[in-house]
């Protein structure tokens, strides 16, 4: 999505009238994954930004809120929304209008408690996680210094301990780095650890990435089945 963008409306699988809004101004990340649909990481950072557009955003989506009939706000931005140091806000405004909320990030700032009260305003809560071992955490996702997958896992599982929402872990499977049968049994153990309510189980799908990263539709089922077995 464009920076500081809200999309149009459209009907989820429940036919929940959703729109997705982007509150960052670029491509703002802890990680800069070699597979992101979203290209490079403009900003490698883990601190909260000001954006001189943030007060004009507010108000949009506030008009957008008053006028029209929406059931759900995804935010749903171009990196990690924890970068936006208005969040709070952007959270606090979609709850007043008594919409359902649910956000996407990595999850690995989920940890730090400056935020999780803002996270626990959030009707649903999608964190991600992409490969089971550090070294191709360190050469795939490319995080910032210090970050390992030890501590990647374990802020999600800390974070979903005290959360009330829906929690639901997105897993990225990749081609020759987390699609062996060893990388699923070590899926399981992430999951009975975290204790998602729900797994999103996908493939590379971007035409630029589908080529070295993704998995054939056969191997995808199976593996989807044998996660959403896990309890
Ligand atoms: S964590 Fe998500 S947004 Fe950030 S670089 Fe990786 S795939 Fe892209």
């Amino acid at each position: 999505m464009k920076p500081f963008s809200i999309g149009k409306i459209y009907l989820n699988e429940i036919k929940e009238r959703v729109i997705d809004i982007n509150p960052l101004q670029g491509k703002y990340c802890t990680f800069d994954c070699i597979f992101c649909p979203l290209g490079p990481t403009k900003f490698k950072t883990d601190i909260p930004h000001n954006f001189n557009e943030t007060g004009a955003f507010l108000n949009t989506l506030e008009n957008v809120l008053k006028q029209e009939t929406i059931d759900v706000v995804f935010i749903n931005p171009d990196g990690e929304l924890l970068a936006q140091e208005r969040i709070s806000e952007v959270v606090n405004l979609i709850k007043k209008h008594n919409i359902k909320l649910k956000i996407i990030s990595n999850g690995y700032l989920f940890n730090r408690g400056e935020y999780e009260t803002t996270l626990n305003h959030c009707d649903e809560v999608i964190g991600e996680l992409a490969v089971t071992n550090e070294d191709d955490f360190q050469k795939i996702q490319r995080p910032l210094k210090g970050y390992t997958l030890e501590d990647h896992v374990s802020n999600l599982t800390r974070f979903n301990r005290q959360y009330q929402g829906k929690f639901i872990l997105d897993i990225t499977i990749l081609r020759n780095y987390s699609d062996s049968h060893e990388d699923i049994e070590r899926f399981e153990e992430f999951i009975k650890g975290i204790k998602p309510d729900e797994i999103y189980v996908h493939t590379p799908s971007k035409k630029k990435f589908k080529k070295a990263f993704a998995i054939d539709e056969a191997r995808l089922q199976e593996i989807k089945k044998q996660l959403s077995l896990v309890r």
